[in-house]
């Protein structure tokens, strides 16, 4: 028994080696999808050791190539008179379990790597939120800072003369990401009517809820992961109350996850944006925050001119270096890497939970484990924004709207729902308390059926 075990175990993972090296082969130059890719694929070995037909379906294979993927000029006309040229990309990774779904990242770094690990990681989470809704992702290179808003405005509008032709409410769903809010979302949506002719709501999600949007899809990824990772710090008996937090970034995630973390009585000490952070051991004025970041479009460093007792650094690696019970990276990939994830530990971190997508590298991830550090997985812990989005769909399609209340207590179940799923799935295949496997395994169940029970897709 013991050796037939560890013989199926073998065959999967040369089966996920033989995937992944193939990949890897191919797309070299794109380390971020395939850092994606790798964390998956491996934590799928129990997977594919208990279930041969997986592979006999070459459902890897399958899954890691996207359905497609469109890449596009966009030319737009800046305040001064002369034409701007930006790339954009949308990549429809995966349609199993429904329409495609999932942001527009307006960041310079943006480039087919980086849609790609996001698309991908789309899938999973997507399906971890229990709706029917499939993975893509989009983006353009286009930098929003320091843009005036017509500036955004035309370049939004651009863009959307390309993408309409790709999208639709039951095709794929965009939303926003880093770089795109409502005020992107706005001008995406308006170009999208205009180009159609039609008022389509349900094509894009995000919307300011005075045209369609959700009440708390704004709060959604932000109050979704505290959720997330409250009910993990039960495990260890411990709480949001009392606790210290560093929570990274500024923007629509961090915003809100400092917002949930201070309703339930945690003392969040730090946050920051792409230039430096602020460390305020009064604990942060939110307000200040959003004041800056929402209605100004500033830069976190302005904090420091209305609260002398706090403190501004510039560079972002920093923040990690603050002592907390609890960090909340949400602001970027690979934030965290192994350096930070030491001194984390070094400091007596309990737990991380990650808002942003992937923003432990695989050797962060590595020093949590080996620490006995709780660890909250992007895919499942930042799952509430895109499950919110969903809620909007639906609403959209119903043409009524839920109160904050009802969409807020349907995103606490959703997350509650997730956690219980990521533990019960990493328990059945040999992983307990790993919900990193188990996200990954618990994500990847609901697709590989679908695709199995629709023959060869
Ligand atoms: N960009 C968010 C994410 O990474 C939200 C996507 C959506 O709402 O479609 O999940």
């Amino acid at each position: 028994m013991v050796t037939a075990m560890s013989d199926s175990q073998k065959v999967a993972t040369e089966y996920i080696d033989t995937v992944y090296n193939n990949l890897k082969e191919k797309h070299g130059h794109e380390p971020e999808f395939l850092q994606a890719v790798k964390e998956i694929l491996y934590s799928l070995t129990p997977v594919f050791a208990q279930r041969p037909e997986y592979m006999e379906a070459s459902l890897l294979e399958r899954i890691v190539e996207p359905e497609r993927v469109v890449k596009f000029r966009v030319s737009w006309e800046d305040d001064h008179g002369k034409i701007q040229v930006n790339r954009g990309y949308r990549v429809q990774y995966s349609s199993a379990i429904g329409p495609y779904k999932g942001g527009l990242r307006f960041h310079p770094s943006v480039n087919e790597s980086i849609i790609k690990f996001l698309g991908f990681e789309q899938i999973f989470k997507n399906s971890l939120t229990g709706q029917p809704i499939g993975g893509a992702k989009g983006g353009s290179d286009f930098d929003p800072k320091g843009k005036s808003d017509a500036e955004i405005m035309r370049f939004c509008q651009a863009f959307m003369t390309e993408l309409h032709k790709y999208i639709g409410p039951d095709v794929d769903v965009p939303a926003g990401d880093i770089g795109v809010g409502a005020r992107e979302i706005g001008f995406l949506f308006g170009q999208y009517n205009r180009i159609r002719g039609a008022y389509e709501p349900g094509v894009i999600t995000g919307k300011l809820p005075r045209f369609g949007g959700s009440l708390a899809r704004k709060e959604a990824t932000g109050y979704g992961c505290v959720y997330f990772v409250q009910e993990m710090l039960k495990e260890i008996n411990l709480s949001f109350a009392g606790a210290t937090v560093v929570v990274s970034g500024s923007g629509n995630v961090s915003t809100y996850a400092i917002e949930k973390a201070q309703q339930l009585g945690a003392k969040v000490v730090a946050c920051s944006d792409s230039n430096g952070y602020i460390y305020d051991p009064n604990g942060i004025d939110l307000d200040t925050v959003k004041e800056i970041k929402e209605v100004q479009h500033g830069r976190i460093k302005e904090y420091v001119e209305t609260h002398s007792n706090a403190t501004y650094t510039e560079g972002c690696q920093g923040i990690w270096t603050i002592p907390c019970d609890i960090a909340l990276p949400c602001a970027t990939q690979n934030e965290i890497n192994e350096e930070a994830a030491k001194t984390l530990v070094k400091n007596g971190v309990k737990a991380v939970g990650e808002g942003a997508n992937m923003p432990s590298t695989l050797q962060a991830i590595d020093v949590y484990f080996a620490n006995d550090v709780l660890f909250a997985p992007a895919k499942a812990a930042n799952a509430g924004g895109v499950a919110v989005s969903a809620l909007e769909m639906a609403q959209n399609s119903m043409r009524l709207f839920w109160t904050f209340e009802e969409v807020d207590q349907k995103l606490h179940v959703i997350m509650t729902s997730i956690y219980n799923n990521c533990v019960k799935a990493a328990k059945e295949f040999g992983h307990e308390g790993n919900l990193l496997i188990g996200a990954n395994i618990a994500g990847f169940l609901k697709v590989a059926d679908a695709m199995i029970a629709q023959g060869v897709i």
